[in-house]
């Protein structure tokens, strides 16, 4: 097929979004870890996770076996209104940087929340709403998944409590109006309404927070409040087989014009675009039918997978939650206040994490103000103003797109912009001014953090 008939836009038709989610842990020979229980240390089955998550969502949670999981007929309505999301060929970033290589990216910025999280808020608001329960609780760091979660809740009548980080909540006014707008009541954490949020105060006073912090401010309200659960927007496995709409929407696109990429690229937090993004490709590289490079990229100042430990640790600073085993910064590392509001998590997904583990990807860590000249540079050419989380992956992405220029490769790269960065015009005027700052923790801060992370043997 000549290059040029490749469209600037891949859509794919509503018929298309897909039916099913894929479970790369089917594929994976070495599972990722169990959660264990915050105060036994023993392995978490299903009774023992249902006063905090709801049941189908536990089911999802510790399923490792099942390859493709039905997606109900609601949902994949609800997904219509905004899916299947573009896959667009960068041919104006092509050309502005004058490389041989071939970019794609797919956009999950075209819906209000402006980011990849409603693929799983609805997932969870809708199994909440089947259980028959009143409400969700939740944390949300940047603000994308709380207002994700807010319009799902929204949608299907059911109340929302989000516990947003203080620097957040201060920073993005606005971010905290969409939410209201959409009916969920908006608390900034650390709180003193919760036992863990007065407690996280006292031991760091004028503390602007953290996700970690607001997670366990989520979960107490939650297991207190009856008809409530918890949701995550990120880390949890289940999340991450929700986000496989993305790579599965991606894969059929290219599929259609018979392109395969040499390497996938995604911005990582707790994992679960980047995760969504990959496991399609992932499962065929695990299958031994194809294979792929596979990138993740964080901020240097929450260096997860390039400067963490693997291993047991607390998903929340409060310790109320499971324990994971995962990369992770230590849950009492509080990162920098970095404008990637939704990169600023100690630990990652379990699933990648075993990935990363056993060498089926790599990761590399970018400084923010690198990260906002690939962001403005892409802006400019591509129309999109993208969100600083993403820009993290634009970054990589033109990294790699130089490289072949050096070399001359023809390299296909795929990677993922989750979203746009309307409500982050703050940190733009930092840039834009001169005064962004590039912060890295040093060897010390982050061994001071792993010397807390709790010992497990299993
Ligand atoms: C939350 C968020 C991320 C990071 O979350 P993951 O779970 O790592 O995908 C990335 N980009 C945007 C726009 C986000 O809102």
């Amino acid at each position: 097929m000549s290059e040029k008939s490749i469209p600037y836009k891949i859509y794919l038709s509503e018929d298309e979004i897909p039916k099913q989610w894929y479970n790369v842990r089917a594929d994976m020979k070495n599972k990722p870890a169990p959660l264990l229980n915050p105060a036994t240390l023993q392995p978490m089955g299903f009774e023992d996770l249902r006063p905090v998550f709801c049941d189908e969502l536990i089911k999802q949670e510790l399923d490792d076996t099942t390859a493709y999981i039905d997606i109900p007929q609601e949902i994949r309505d609800f997904y219509k209104m905004y899916r299947p999301s573009p896959l667009v060929r960068a041919y104006c970033l092509e050309k502005a940087l004058g490389t041989p290589a071939k970019i794609y990216y797919k956009f999950e910025g075209n819906n209000t929340s402006g980011s990849h999280k409603l693929n799983s808020a609805i997932v969870q608001a809708y199994y909440a709403k089947k259980q028959g329960l009143k409400g969700v609780t939740t944390e949300t760091g940047a603000g994308q998944w709380g207002t994700a979660l807010s319009m799902a809740s929204a949608y299907l009548g059911i109340d929302c409590k989000v516990y947003m980080v203080k620097v957040s909540y201060e920073q993005k006014p606005f971010r905290r109006e969409v939410m209201r707008t959409y009916g969920a009541s908006v608390t900034p954490s650390p709180s003193m309404e919760t036992e863990i949020g007065k407690k996280i105060n006292a031991e760091h006073p004028g503390t602007t927070g953290s996700l970690g912090c607001a997670i366990s401010e989520a979960v107490e309200v939650a297991t207190k409040t009856e008809g409530y659960r918890y949701v995550l927007g990120s880390v949890l496995n289940q999340v991450l087989l929700h986000q496989t709409v993305i790579g599965l929407e991606a894969k059929a696109a290219l599929d259609k014009y018979g392109v395969t990429p040499d390497i996938i690229i995604g911005c990582a937090g707790g994992g679960s675009n980047l995760g969504g993004l990959i496991s399609p490709f992932m499962g065929e590289k695990l299958r031994g039918e194809k294979d792929y490079r596979i990138v993740a990229v964080e901020p240097a100042s929450c260096p997860s997978f390039t400067r963490g430990k693997f291993a047991y640790d607390f998903c929340d600073t409060g310790m109320v939650c499971p324990l994971a085993k995962m990369y992770t910064l230590g849950s009492n590392f509080i990162p920098s206040a970095n404008h990637a509001g939704g990169l600023r998590y100690h630990g990652m997904s379990p699933i990648l994490s075993q990935l990363y583990h056993d060498g089926y990807m790599e990761a590399r860590s970018v400084e923010q103000t690198a990260v906002f000249e690939a962001a403005e540079q892409f802006a400019r050419v591509e129309g999109i103003l993208p969100a600083p989380e993403s820009s993290h992956a634009i970054r990589a992405a033109i990294d790699e797109a130089l490289k072949c220029k050096e070399t001359g490769e023809e390299k296909t790269i795929l990677f993922g912009l989750t979203g746009t960065g309307y409500f982050d015009m703050v940190a733009y005027q930092k840039f834009n001014d001169g005064e962004m700052t590039d912060y890295i923790p040093t060897d010390d801060e982050l061994n001071k953090s792993f010397a807390t992370l709790p010992k497990v043997e299993i």
